[in-house]
Parts: C-alpha cells; structure tokens; sequence
C-alpha cells in the first residue's frame, strides 16, 4: 500500500530556486523593470546577463540579470 506515496515525493524535487539582487536598470532606486522594488528575482545561481553584461537589454527585460523570474517561466 505504499505505492501512491512514492508519485508525490517526485514533484517537489523540480522547484526552481531564485535569487534577489539588485536592479541593473535603477540601481536599487526603483523602475519599471523591476516593479519599483529595486531588486529583482533571478534563477539561481544569479549571473549578469551574457547579451549585455549588466547594461540590461531585452534579454534580460532591461534587468541586466539573466533569466528574471516571471518574464520568460
Ligand atoms: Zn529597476
Ligand atoms: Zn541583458
């Protein structure tokens, strides 16, 4: 009877870990980028945006971050 057990331990193997840091875009101050909070959640672990290297472009949703959270789940 321990079978159906073995189905629901799998699923929580898979959650996606994030980090916050500070907003490329503003600096910590606060922009559209980043819902005014002045950090942003990325994919751990974080690492600066390969396309830009912090100067935020569209890869990274002007986040200067890659993989934001939310923009491209
Ligand atoms: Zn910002
Ligand atoms: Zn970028």
């Amino acid at each position: 009877m321990a079978d159906t057990e073995m189905s629901k331990t799998s699923e929580n193997t898979e959650q996606t870990e994030y980090d916050t840091v500070t907003c490329h875009a503003c600096d910590g101050a606060g922009c559209v980028y980043c819902n005014k909070t002045g950090s942003v959640e990325v994919k751990k672990p974080a690492k600066l945006c390969p396309k830009c290297g912090g100067d935020c472009c569209i890869y990274c949703g002007y986040t200067g971050w890659e993989n934001p959270r939310g923009k491209y789940d």
